[in-house]
């Protein structure tokens, strides 16, 4: 393994970073004193400090020093359209104006329309929203145990689905991912979450052969997101259907990201497969906090009275919040109704990206790829981390592979590129992130140059 060192230039980066930025220094030593290292989610959380973001409009960001900052992260890869989006952000305006938005506590309309739009898009019976993805795969694990009468659970090494006691294992690399990632998680629930791989079609045999009878469920990503940002092949997601049906385990498919990402709909229709259970996110609140669970009627119906409500999926104060379902139905209504032109064109920018951000590289000779660019099963995609194996022709299509440390330079995707990019007042996660379609073509040459000048400066250290 190749091992680098770059904490000389990181160090060089973060002075120079405190100099830039020095109102979001400030903040910083303000922020430490009353929130846990100064934030609230540990990947916004950026060191030394972040910036503090003050305005947001599409493709950029602008900080409380007055840095405007070019977003490839927008929102978690929840802005399709970008930030604040004037489709969704008038609405939301006009309803507050007129009286309505922050009555929380009844239902409306607006929840029955865009569940409505939900079950058309996705092939689902019935949903029930709830406002965060985390809770969202959490019911439907849940929903899973109950209606199979089961207890074990897989997933895949690098998957996330948020932080329950379900989902943390097996999300951060640990020589291989067969590792518990939180302390103070029960035995009874961990020893219970199989870990398989992604991409590995032979794995799943191997894992549905030995434990399939026992399983509640299989919950996937069809196109992971922690893990690579990278889709599974169709023989994958083919193959988890067929075994989780003929064990009789539940397959819940978390398109948390994927949902509305690539079609007016979820990715599983891309691959033809249907699941039981649907999770999804971000994209669909249109920049608020919307989550949802959907699916076959006979599982979703266990939460409500025809199932003698056995699962206790029946609370959240906010769930359905009045302001989050107008922002859900209108960017759906929108995107559905936008359909033909929205996809083609993220799909080109997305490409065009890809292929100008390789060709910088290129140039300087640094090997840097996308994580997944061997699968076509999901072509042009908007969702891109950018990764520097140590080798030529490495396989990239499953996280144990972009996640291993003697495989790519973990460190310079995520620690020094993201430093060195901000400092060119771009900012990138996992080496990039995702297109909107706030994203044009002069934005992917800012974003090159940057990179261009981020290159230069990191050849002495590679
Ligand atoms: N599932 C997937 C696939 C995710 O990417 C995420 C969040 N990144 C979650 C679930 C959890 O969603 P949230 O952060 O809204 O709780």
């Amino acid at each position: 393994m190749m091992s680098r060192d770059f904490s000389k230039l990181l160090e060089e980066l973060a002075g120079e970073y405190s100099r830039h930025a020095p109102k979001s220094a400030a903040f910083h030593k303000e922020a430490v004193k009353y929130l846990v290292d100064g934030g609230s989610h540990t990947k916004r959380l950026i060191q030394p400090f972040p910036p503090r973001i003050a305005s947001a409009d599409g493709a950029w960001v602008v900080d409380e020093d007055g840095n405007k900052i070019l977003d490839f992260w927008q929102g978690h890869y929840s802005n399709l359209l970008g930030h604040n989006p004037e489709v969704v952000t008038k609405p939301l305006a006009e309803a507050f104006e007129d009286g309505f938005g922050g009555q929380t506590g009844f239902t409306d309309r607006l929840q029955v329309e865009t569940a409505e739009i939900i079950c058309k898009q996705t092939g689902s019976e019935r949903v029930r929203f709830t406002t965060s993805g985390t809770l969202a795969t959490m019911y439907a694990i849940l929903l899973a145990c109950a209606y199979t009468g089961r207890e074990k659970v897989m997933k895949v090494g690098g998957g996330w689905h948020g932080g329950h006691l379900w989902g943390l294992k097996g999300v951060g690399y640990q020589v291989g991912f067969e590792v518990v990632d939180s302390v103070g998680l029960p035995l009874g629930v961990t020893k219970d979450v199989v870990v398989t791989t992604f991409n590995d079609t032979e794995k799943l045999h191997y894992h549905f052969n030995q434990i399939g009878d026992e399983l509640a469920c299989f919950i996937l990503e069809p196109v992971i997101g922690a893990g690579g940002l990278m889709p599974a092949t169709g023989e994958y997601v083919k193959t988890a259907r067929k075994l989780s049906q003929h064990y009789g385990a539940v397959l819940i498919l978390d398109e948390v990201i994927s949902g509305f990402r690539f079609r007016a709909g979820d990715a599983g229709t891309l691959y033809d497969v249907q699941p039981d259970l649907i999770t999804l996110g971000k994209i669909i609140g249109g920049g608020m906090p919307v989550a949802a669970v959907a699916g076959r009627a006979n599982i979703m119906e266990l939460v409500g009275r025809e199932g003698g409500r056995r699962v206790k999926f029946t609370g959240g104060t906010f769930s359905g919040q009045p302001a989050s379902m107008l922002a859900a139905k209108t960017i759906l209504s929108y995107l559905v109704e936008n359909e033909e032109s929205i996809y083609p064109k993220l799909a080109e920018i997305s490409a065009k990206t890809r292929q100008a951000v390789a060709s910088v590289f290129e140039d300087e000779r640094i090997l840097a790829r996308f994580a997944g660019d061997q699968i076509y099963d999901i072509p042009n995609s908007s969702l891109h981390m950018l990764v520097f194996p140590y080798e030529e022709g490495q396989s990239l299509i499953t996280p144990d592979e972009v996640k291993n440390p003697e495989i790519c330079d973990v460190a310079l995707c995520e620690k020094v590129m993201q430093l060195a990019m901000l400092l060119e007042n771009v900012h990138v996660v996992h080496g990039l992130g995702s297109t909107s379609l706030a994203h044009k073509e002069e934005h992917i040459q800012i974003l090159c140059e940057a990179y261009q000048r981020v290159a230069k400066r990191l050849k002495p250290w590679l």
